[in-house]
């Protein structure tokens, strides 16, 4: 999605934007009044950003697309094929893995707000929670997908699922030509962000 938050009002160019500003308000309130360490919130922070992110999902994406019994598994029931892998926890307790095929490619959205598979992407990327991402990603994909740089071809069909506070979804992408002799670790760096959501494709080697 382009950016297109620049800001015209140069009174207010000095301040962070609406909702920073009102989240460090909150966190100095929360701080003051002992209810929360702001240290354990540094490290909650660092631990999705750093720690746990995208490259847990391109870990399962290498060994679906290495190990056919593997990936049958995971689409069958992915829950405990990802807590066998360690992959659980908070905001990834019920998943889906999505598959894409030369037919069918499958998109992510949560409409309702940002729901996201934190343990397997990390934290959510601010085009996802944004407002035109959440309307447009449903009413006219394609055209989402046409400024991510993702053209398909017009029979390929274009799935979008909603994300829920009960289920979140990893798409499965196509593994892209090219990629035929190599090692999962090597699968692994094919692997984007984007691509698990479906607003990318695998890169090719
Ligand atoms: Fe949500």
């Amino acid at each position: 999605m382009p950016h297109d938050a620049h800001d015209h009002d140069d009174a207010h160019a000095l301040l962070p934007s609406d909702p920073a500003l009102r989240v460090k308000a909150l966190e100095t309130l929360l701080t003051e009044k002992g209810l929360i360490d702001p240290e354990a919130l540094d490290e909650i922070i660092d631990t999705y950003e750093n720690k746990i992110g995208p490259k847990n999902g391109a870990h399962v994406v290498a060994r679906a697309w290495s190990d056919p019994v593997f990936k049958a598994a995971l689409l069958a029931d992915a829950d405990p094929v990802l807590a066998e892998m360690g992959y659980y926890g908070r905001q990834g307790e019920h998943m889906v893995v999505v598959e894409n095929t030369d037919t069918l490619h499958n998109m992510v959205v949560c409409t309702l707000c940002s729901c996201y598979p934190w343990p397997l992407l990390g934290i959510p990327p601010g085009w996802y929670k944004s407002d035109a991402y959440r309307a447009r990603a449903v009413r006219e994909p394609r055209k989402v997908l046409a400024e991510f740089g993702v053209t398909l071809p017009a029979e390929t069909s274009v799935r979008v699922w909603d994300s829920t506070a009960e289920v979140r979804y990893l798409v499965l992408p196509r593994r892209p030509e090219g990629s035929e002799g190599l090692e999962e670790a090597a699968l692994q760096d094919l692997v984007s962000r984007d691509s698990m959501i479906g607003c990318g494709l695998a890169r090719t080697p």
